[in-house]
């Protein structure tokens, strides 16, 4: 038998067919496992009912199996929940749930701990990243935010997105292969269009996505439409610039024929005027985007940004729309927990 991670999650079905045979076991035994690994994930091997007692302690002696537990959880007034996750090693990463007026209820799960990407208005680019969680995390995140879901609304989550701490493409493997168990008959069978991949813009993994023909949404965090601006408040700018970001986007849509989205938080006096809305409108052209978010900006303790006046974005939506950009904007929820976008930091609300 060839060596096996200790890490029971990382092996494939096919690897625990292998070890149930060697110790003379049934084969079907490795399916029975999985199941409990990703179709009704459990915690720990004592909760694998249908294994004999023996088994259950063999698989205890060979393997672990580290899962994330939920720590916390805040209930927004609005009706969004923040879970406050604990990975097996002691670090905290934060995931939230988002219910409609519409009848969505989305995910926003984290794929980092921490994040390096230092984005000035994000409260998780003030914290140092510590590592990137591991595939079989971040599906925990989505498994235990569907539970929530399915505990508080009576239904299963509609849509995931990857915006929560830390940034995906960063964490290419672990985010790609917890889509594909998320997606996956035998993980969650969720559709990958109801997954989008939200990036602060990583040129070479977004053509790598290309290349790879994935199936899920992309989005790009764009929040200031030319470079001396997305300098001030995305650091990543520098190495990854817009024009680099344009061709990139237009390589990734040529070859997956995904359509993306743009993200635009409005900051008031900095990128909220028609000046602003003209440069957005410009990059706009130059994608294959089919929808611009702007997002309400919420406020953090650590940075100098403000939100504009209801006036000043209603102005901005108004200008866009004159220009025919398919613009949504976005409200900000679970302002009162620090769950809106941009605010996970793994603050102690207790
Ligand atoms: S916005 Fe995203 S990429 Fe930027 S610091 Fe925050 S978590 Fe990192």
């Amino acid at each position: 038998m060839k060596n096996l991670s200790r890490n029971i999650r990382h092996l494939s079905l096919a690897d625990i067919e292998e070890y149930f045979t060697a110790i003379g076991e049934k084969k079907f035994r490795a399916k029975q496992v999985y199941e409990w690994l990703w179709l009704k994930p459990v915690g720990s091997f004592d909760e694998m009912t249908n294994l004999s007692k023996e088994n259950r302690q063999k698989l205890k002696d060979d393997f672990t199996l580290p899962t994330l537990k939920t720590d916390h959880t805040q209930h927004s007034e609005d009706g969004t929940f923040k879970s406050r996750f604990k990975t097996h090693d002691g670090h905290f990463v934060e995931g939230v749930l988002i219910p409609t007026a519409s009848g969505r209820y989305t995910a926003c799960v984290s794929s980092q701990i921490g994040c390096s990407l230092s984005c000035k208005f994000c409260a998780t680019g003030y914290m140092d990243r510590k590592r990137n969680l591991e595939f079989d995390e971040i599906y925990d995140e989505v498994v235990l935010l569907n539970n929530l879901c399915e505990k508080e609304y009576g239904k299963k989550l509609s849509n995931i997105v990857f915006m929560g701490m830390g940034e995906p493409l960063l964490n290419y493997k672990n985010v790609l292969r917890s889509i594909e168990r998320i997606t996956s008959a035998d993980g969650l069978g969720m559709s990958p269009r109801r997954i989008t991949v939200s990036t602060a813009g990583v040129a070479k993994a977004i053509r790598q996505l290309g290349d790879d023909r994935v199936k899920f949404k992309l989005a790009l965090s764009l929040h200031a439409a030319t470079d001396a601006k997305r300098h001030d408040i995305m650091p990543i700018n520098d190495s990854n610039n817009i024009k680099t970001l344009v061709d990139a986007l237009n390589y990734f849509y040529k070859l997956t024929k995904n359509e993306i989205t743009l993200e635009y938080i409005l900051f008031k006096d900095f990128n909220d005027s028609p000046k602003d809305a003209d440069e957005l409108i410009k990059i706009y052209r130059q994608v294959p985007a089919d929808l611009v978010n702007i997002i309400e900006y919420n406020p953090i303790d650590f940075a100098k940004f403000e939100k504009p006046e209801e006036e000043k974005v209603e102005a901005f939506m108004a200008y866009l729309a004159r220009n025919k950009v398919n613009a949504r904007l976005r409200r900000s929820r679970g302002k009162d927990i620090d769950a809106a976008c941009g605010q996970l930091a793994n603050k102690d609300n207790h």
